[in-house]
């Protein structure tokens, strides 16, 4: 009987590998939207999480198969028994089923929820995965949790973009950067829609109020490339912050808002590079060809593509690309990024990269 209730009251420590800042809204979802599911946060990605998954994968894996790997077996190490794998267009696919085979022959005695299994296109497999989660699942509150963790995600998304498009103009002693920080701690412990609507509310008033030394036309950089790696800050070596403290403006489209909630809705995006390419080629290539056109037709000073080593589809949009800085007369910088990557090699690239872009400014006005 005592050890009935005890299955009854079980909880799941389950944990998604970090992601950039979205790590938060996986916490809110997965703990609001099921009543037996605490979510264990993994640390954050260091060097050891990449030696951790390094030592682990097989070599010629791309560099987010051992990135998230690391940190799936730091989350573990930190409590969780369950470990959610996502699935996605590429080899990413087959990812969850190697990862779940290489964490058991290490011996973690866990679940992988590989929603490889589950994505089929079918509702009920949707449906059957929920089930699998929480047998007691209240649909109608999941809906609205979804809901809720989706609107947390665009908010995310939002302010990190202004954050970027601003921070490098900062007039005062960091107070841009501390707001942003401010943004996302209080989103880890947002409790309800209301705590993610104030939050999100002060951290707009707050960019507002804080005082920016920002030309009129500031030098401008579009930041495109591979769903992980060009998100994650900790993978891309803070590209971005590194190139707002040089005094540019970051734009970046790839964002899980932009990409994988809004994405169904802008497959017109292939029409409009259809001069550029007549092929999708990979998970992401249509719209970085089209975000690279479009930053090109805006006379923007510069391209950053960013990819990690060994990722097909974002090889295969390099041609591409080329033809666009040739056309546009737009300089491009592409960066490949392995577990071996060197901050300080990254910055000596930048540094070049912006002295062209800047001496190039200056002749052309
Ligand atoms: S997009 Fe590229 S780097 Fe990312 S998982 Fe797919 S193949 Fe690997």
């Amino acid at each position: 009987m005592a050890k009935q209730l005890h299955k009854e009251i079980r909880m799941k420590q389950i944990s998604f590998p970090r992601y950039a800042e979205y790590n938060c809204c996986i916490k809110y979802g997965l703990e609001h939207a099921f009543h037996n599911v605490r979510y264990i946060m993994p640390p954050p990605l260091t060097r050891q999480t990449e030696e951790l998954g390094e030592r682990n994968s097989p070599d010629y894996v791309c560099t987010p198969f051992k990135t998230l790997l690391g940190s799936e077996i730091e989350a573990l190490e930190a409590g969780a028994d369950t470990v959610i794998m996502t699935h996605g267009a590429c080899r990413l696919g087959y990812y969850g089923e190697l990862q779940e085979q290489i964490l058991h022959d290490l011996g973690y005695q866990c679940e992988l929820i590989n929603l490889s299994s589950y994505a089929t296109g079918k509702r009920r497999d949707w449906l059957r995965l929920l089930k699998h989660v929480d047998p007691k699942l209240n649909l109608p509150k999941f809906i609205q949790v979804a809901r809720d963790t989706l609107k947390m995600v665009e908010y995310v998304d939002d302010v990190t973009a202004e954050y970027y498009k601003n921070v490098g103009f900062d007039a005062t002693d960091g107070e841009y950067r501390k707001a942003y920080r401010k943004f996302l701690a209080s989103l880890n412990i947002a409790d309800s829609r209301a705590d993610i609507e104030a939050d999100y509310r002060t951290v707009k008033r707050e960019f507002q109020e804080i005082p920016l030394d920002k030309p009129d036309r500031p030098l401008r950089v579009g930041i495109l490339g591979e769903l992980y790696t060009v998100m994650d800050a900790y993978s891309n070596r803070n590209l971005e912050q590194k190139l707002a403290d040089m005094g540019v403006e970051v734009h970046r489209w790839m964002t899980i808002t932009n990409q994988v909630v809004h994405y169904s809705n802008v497959k017109n995006l292939e029409p409009k590079i259809k001069d550029l390419c007549t092929y999708s080629m990979g998970p992401t290539s249509t719209a970085n060809i089209w975000f690279a056109k479009t930053c090109a037709e805006h006379h923007f000073d510069g391209l950053i593509h960013v990819k990690s080593a060994n990722c097909t589809p974002e090889i295969d949009i390099m041609p591409v690309l080329q033809n666009i800085s040739a056309t546009y007369k737009i300089p491009t910088l592409y960066l490949t990024y392995d577990t071996q990557t060197s901050d300080v090699g990254l910055l000596t690239r930048l540094e070049a990269f912006y002295d062209m872009i800047a001496t190039r400014k200056k002749a052309l006005s």
